[in-house]
């Protein structure tokens, strides 16, 4: 399984659709101060369902939509699209492509497909939840988390070791069927 590409139309400072190719293997971005590498990655964090606006480097989830930039006006939502090659059946789902979207308009939540068909944040999240990607999976390490994670008490790196070990999921389940 490896990232083939992410698309992001209105989201931060691409307003116009923007597509990344990817190849396996080692993909870096480079680019000047302020040219939008980080909100690459705010992006690929945002579609695989991110909930918190400050872990997006925002104040609000809104923030997400192009805020307009010199002549070019504000946006009315933030769409991006991340495929994955699932040729090797990683993702438990029966395509060897699999897109997931995250829409976002000003007025209201967040809606998502997978591979075009309407689906649930909870979709998305046990789409992704074996496979070490996702909401929660540390995959994506911001600066100063390194600090934060040797810091951490032992509570905090108990729940980083189970869900490394996918014992996270099944603490969801059971917390969400209790809650019932
Ligand atoms: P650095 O090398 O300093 O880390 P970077 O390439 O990571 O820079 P980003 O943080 O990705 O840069 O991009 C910052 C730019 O994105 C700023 O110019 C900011 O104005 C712009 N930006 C962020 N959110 C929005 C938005 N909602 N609408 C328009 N522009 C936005
Ligand atoms: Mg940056």
């Amino acid at each position: 399984m490896h990232l083939k590409s992410l698309t992001l139309k209105g989201f931060k400072s691409f307003a116009s659709s923007t597509t990344l190719n990817f190849e396996p293997g080692i993909t870096a971005v480079v680019g000047p101060n302020g040219s939008g590498k980080s909100n690459v990655v705010d992006a690929l964090s945002w579609v695989m369902g991110e909930q918190g606006a400050k872990n997006l480097r925002g104040s609000q989830m809104a923030d997400v939509i192009f805020a307009g930039a010199g002549t070019r006006p504000a946006l009315g939502r933030a769409q991006v699209s991340l495929t994955i090659d699932n040729t090797d059946g990683t993702l438990p789902i029966d395509y060897s492509e699999v897109t997931i979207t995250r829409t976002m308009f000003r007025t209201g939540g967040s809606e998502y497909e997978i591979n075009g068909a309407p689906a649930r944040l909870l979709d998305v999240q046990e789409l992704l939840s074996d496979t070490g990607m996702g909401k929660q999976m540390h995959v994506i390490v911001g600066q100063g988390q390194l600090d934060t994670i040797l810091n951490a008490t032992p509570e905090q790196r108990r729940a980083l070791i189970d869900e490394a070990a996918g014992v996270l999921k099944h603490r969801r389940r059971k917390e969400r069927a209790l809650s019932k």
